[in-house]
């Protein structure tokens, strides 16, 4: 079988057939579930992360189309930020901000957008290769003009409920890219890397005392300069101890890290120490009094000296603090990252990072480096330039989320999260601690924020990085004399005010439409950041249909949505951004008095790793590329193994040999029923559209596909989608190696044609069914097996009388286009469930008895003895039993007990039975149906030979035999001829196909 052959076909029925249109076309009036489609960026190629979540929503979407919804699905691309802007600057041959003011904005952007789709293509041939149904003509871009016009019509309501706010801040910045980051980028998974860094031990002298120093800790040096404070805990116990001619203050639980001895001359407690002063190591020109010590609630002894160095400008505890004890601010590098010339500090005009080892050599000289160590700990680099973040001042707008904060989490608790645990866990808690979220972006590829600001404000401005002097931190422009701000909310408004309506909402040309100030006359000029793009994503349930522009009835019915899909790392992405914005509109603009999520399911997946547990990587080759994967086991396969190898929401473990084993257990042994089916069911048959199953064996397995049917369904009802796709593997062995196994005699008698019939009709309706229940998860080889059930066979109407129930449907073009198999009640047969699972436990227990006495189960026995009174009267299932395990008798007692005699009468059967499995791999090798008729040509020991002349009728039976010959010798020139082997006994053993009547010559 060729599975990637097959699903390529497939693909194209789909196609041209439009049957992704028809299955929604199809549900017109039906009710409506809504899925929001998280937007990728398509400058980079999809990989396993993507394939995945993909998966996931084409099964859920699929499953809730055949349950007679209609369910759109628009697919989105993300087009603006730091992922576009890096890759256009690595081509460029860009390396900071300036230079891309130097090539021009417009230059700039134009690549930008030019570079947008550049993987469009791939992405959509990959999402399409896995089966991934989705209306890709009708993208929505996030570049848009419409959607931007609809990003400012959030941000509008956002600022017209009082949410949005500018303050001065420090805020993680990436020094490469000249922009903060949000809070929550700075959690993205791999933004925290342990790495090796400098750890120092600086002696700060204390104010008039030679020789007494504080002694402080810290990892970044590049802060030193920039230092205006220590802080010390004020229950702290601190010490004074004497080391040689000098004295150190330190926590005294710290006293561990001093190299040499010491003497404690003093304790004194940390309240104590409160204004105390000391020379700066390196002196600054300072607004306000600072080099004091004040207390603060977060110093620890944990680690350090329990003195810790405070620097406002490069942290956020330490600018809160400054704040609160009015210390001046002392801002002592660039925005690029580097230390600022001309103020003395060693390493001047390098990049922090690099400038830590001037310092360091500095104050060695000087004799105030105590002592230094190389330390590891977690730092957070840029998500998208890899380059160290900075802790830095900068002038942001932020959206109050804290001002909301409970709403969020009161809300959170509609959602329906799967796995649930992450509702109140990783989710819940992330809300619980949620920040004002940094807004915008000093960057030029993005949304423009639709604020406009007076120019006669515009002196008053906070300014930035003045070292020395420090900034007029919290004092927002908004409260200056004039600088007027007014943020604008459509493009109408723009155009009202300006008289200008501009082309392309992009930098630079939204930058030079500017209008007077309604205040004060003044130049009303565009402030020049863009918005972090995860507004923009946020926003996609309104700006995907230019809400509330157009589409205000569609938004209606669309929102929230029912169901939404993605990886874990979007708790601290998409997921909240949407709960953010969602939060915010509702309850405030909609004046309903309580919160509506923006989503009632979300399933959320874990991350792909190698089979090691590392993460994949290219560069270490450790996995296969999916392209290879679908070419060898095909797009279901995989598709199977991404929905059960794991429980939703755990990590991955990806290797060729995991999916091997899912094509081998589940997708081949299917698709070999299949064949099974079409092996022994010839053009004549015809299925029974209606009909009453009578033999055991057809019952259970109706039975157990009528449970799977009512399980699965239950399980998809509600999100569970592992154990939704988990069942199907089990029934699959069940009817392969149980009902298929038991029944082979019933479908290879041609003559007792009423037997076989019935098997057939049985399998046929549980195939058809089975097709239907799988065709959300393994889309291909459903529809495959489908196509070939509905258009090779005619159903056949049988009198009612017989009737126990009805094949449900119509035929369709397509198993997509059918309605999902409801559980048929009627069919339900527990009791025999449970009783042959009984006999499948009984079997268990007699094949291990057998393998314990080294006898094969060719070898028929007398004997079996169970202790299953229960069973005593079930004379269809002992026969099964007898059947399976080989065994001539069942008797019942207290014990099992398996009588391991081997008669000379078994020991002949055992040989008959061993020839018959040689002789039906030889007809098997030689490529023969069921129906064909053979010959047997045979020579070897006398003894033998009248075994078999004794067993005639049977090996004809069983082989579709027409004549047995005996030969004095071998023909060797027999291509099917094989010499076998039994009990040290050898046989020559060959066939040939015959045809027309018995001793006619072939
Ligand atoms: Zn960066
Ligand atoms: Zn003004």
């Amino acid at each position: 079988m060729n599975l990637p052959e097959i699903e390529k076909k497939i693909l194209k029925f789909w196609e041209k057939n439009k049957i992704f249109e028809k299955s929604i076309s199809q549900r017109k009036g039906k009710p409506f579930f809504s899925f929001y489609d998280g937007p990728p960026f398509a400058t980079g190629q999809p990989h396993y992360g993507h394939i995945l979540a993909t998966t996931i929503k084409d099964a859920v979407l699929r499953y809730w189309t055949m349950r007679g919804f209609q369910v759109p699905r628009r697919v989105g691309w993300d087009c603006h930020g730091l992922p576009v802007e890096n890759l256009i600057e690595k081509e460029l041959g860009i390396k900071t901000k300036k230079d891309i003011e130097k090539i021009g904005i417009k230059k700039f952007n134009e690549a930008c957008k030019n570079s947008v789709f550049r993987y469009v293509k791939e992405w959509i041939a990959t999402l399409k290769r896995v089966g991934r149904w989705a209306d890709y003509k009708n993208a929505y871009a996030t570049m848009d003009k419409e959607y931007t016009e609809s990003v400012w019509w959030v941000f509008k309501k956002l600022y017209d409920l009082g949410l949005i706010y500018r303050d001065f801040r420090v805020t993680p910045y990436c020094p490469r890219c000249g922009t903060p980051l949000s809070n929550f980028e700075v959690n993205q998974p791999g933004a925290y890397r342990d790495i090796e860094d400098q750890s120092v031990y600086i002696k700060f002298p204390i104010k008039g005392k030679a020789n007494n120093f504080f002694l402080v800790w810290t990892t970044t040096p590049w802060t030193l300069p920039g230092n205006t404070a220590l802080a010390v805990g004020a229950d702290i116990k601190y010490a004074k101890v004497k080391v040689g001619e000098e004295r150190y203050i330190l926590a005294k639980e710290r006293l561990i890290i001093l190299n040499e001895k010491y003497e404690i001359e003093a304790e004194i407690l940390g309240k104590d120490l409160i204004s105390f002063e000391y020379e700066p190591i390196f002196p600054m020109a300072l607004s306000k009094p600072g080099y004091r010590l004040v207390s603060a609630s977060f110093v620890s002894i944990e680690e350090g000296t329990g003195l810790v160095h405070i620097a406002p400008a490069f942290g956020e505890e330490d600018m809160e603090l400054g704040k609160q004890e009015n210390l001046p601010i002392v801002v002592t590098v660039d925005e690029e990252g580097r230390i600022k010339t001309g103020l003395g500090i060693p390493g001047e005009g390098k990049f922090v990072k690099i400038a830590d080892e001037d310092i360091k050599i500095n104050l060695k000289k000087r004799k105030l480096l105590y002592k230094e160590e190389k330390i590891v700990h977690s730092y957070p680099f840029c998500w998208r330039c890899d380059t160290p973040l900075l802790y830095y001042p900068i002038n942001s707008w932020y959206v109050a989320v804290t001002k909301f904060k409970t709403e969020l989490v009161k809300n959170n608790q509609q959602i329906h999260w799967v796995p649930e645990h992450l509702r109140d866990g990783r989710f819940g808690k992330w809300l619980e601690g949620a920040r004002d979220w940094a807004v915008s972006r000093n960057r030029f590829w993005g949304a423009p924020m639709p604020i406009w600001q007076c120019q006669i404000g515009k002196n008053q401005k906070p300014s930035l990085a003045i070292a020395g002097r420090g900034g007029r931190r919290g004092q927002s422009p908004l409260r200056s004399s004039c600088g007027e701000i007014k943020v604008i909310g459509s493009i109408e408004e723009l155009k009202r005010l300006s008289g200008k309506k501009p082309k392309d909402l992009h930098r630079p040309y939204i930058d030079e439409v500017t209008f007077k100030c309604e205040r004060c006359g003044g130049e009303m000029i565009r402030t020049p950041e863009v918005f972090d793009c995860w507004f923009e994503s946020g926003s996609m349930p309104y700006a995907q249909w230019h809400y509330p522009f157009e589409n205000k009835l569609l938004v209606g019915k669309a929102f929230p949505a029912d169901f939404i899909a993605e990886g874990v790392d979007q708790t601290r992405g998409w997921f909240y951004t949407l709960h953010v914005l969602a939060t915010a509109l509702t309850l405030r603009d909609l004046g309903l008095g309580v919160a509506r999520p923006a989503y009632k399911n979300v399933i959320v997946n874990g991350l792909i790793l190698a089979e090691d547990g590392k993460k994949l990587s290219k560069r270490l080759c450790n996995y296969t590329p999916p392209e290879i994967i679908f070419e060898k086991f095909g797009a279901d396969t995989l598709r199977y193994f991404l929905l059960t190898s794991t429980q939703i929401g755990e990590d991955y473990y990806i290797s060729d040999r995991r999916i091997e084993e899912v094509w081998r257990r589940t997708i081949s042994t299917l698709w070999h029923t299949f064949l099974f089916f079409q092996t022994y069911t010839d053009k004549n048959f015809k299925p029974a559209k209606n009909f009453k199953p009578k033999n055991l064996l057809d019952c259970w397995i109706m039975s157990r596909l009528n449970h799977l049917v009512a399980q699965t369904t239950k399980a998809m009802d509600n999100y569970e989608l592992t154990d939704g796709a988990r069942g199907i593997d089990g029934f699959v062995d069940d009817l392969s190696n149980w009902y298929i196994r038991r029944s082979r005699r019933r479908f290879r008698k041609p003559e007792s044609g009423k037997e076989k019939n019935e098997a057939a009709r049985t399998l046929y309706y549980i195939l058809l069914n089975l097709t239907k229940l799988i065709a959300p998860f393994i889309p291909f080889i459903s529809e495959y097996i489908y196509q070939n059930l509905t258009k090779n066979y005619k159903l056949k109407t049988v009198p009612r009388t017989e009737t126990k129930f009805l094949v449900r449907g119509k035929n369709r073009e397509s198993v997509h286009l059918c309605d999902y198999p409801k559980p048929e009640e009627k069919l339900l047969n527990i009791k025999l469930e449970e009783k042959m699972q009984k006999i499948r436990e009984i079997v268990a227990k007699v094949l291990a008895k057998r393998a314990e006495s080294g006898i094969k189960v060719r070898q028929p026995l007398n004997e079996l003895r169970i202790t299953n009174y229960e069973l005593q009267k079930e004379k269809e299932l002992l026969g099964l039993l007898k059947e399976e395990v080989n065994i001539k008798k069942i008797t019942f007692g207290k014990t099992l007990k398996l009588d391991t005699k081997i008669t000379q009468e078994l020991k002949e059967e055992g040989i008959i039975r061993e020839i018959i499995r040689n002789l039906q791999e030889m007809r098997k090798k030689a490529g023969l149906k069921p129906k064909d008729k053979i010959s047997i040509l045979y020579s070897g020991d006398p003894g033998l030979n009248e075994i078999i002349v004794k067993n005639k009728k049977f090996i004809i039976e069983e082989t579709l035999t027409q004549n047995l010959s005996l030969l004095k010798s071998p023909k060797k020139e027999l291509e099917t001829g094989k010499e076998i082997e039994i009990d040290g006994i050898k046989l020559w053993l060959a066939i040939r196909k015959t045809y027309g009547e018995p001793g006619r010559k072939s």
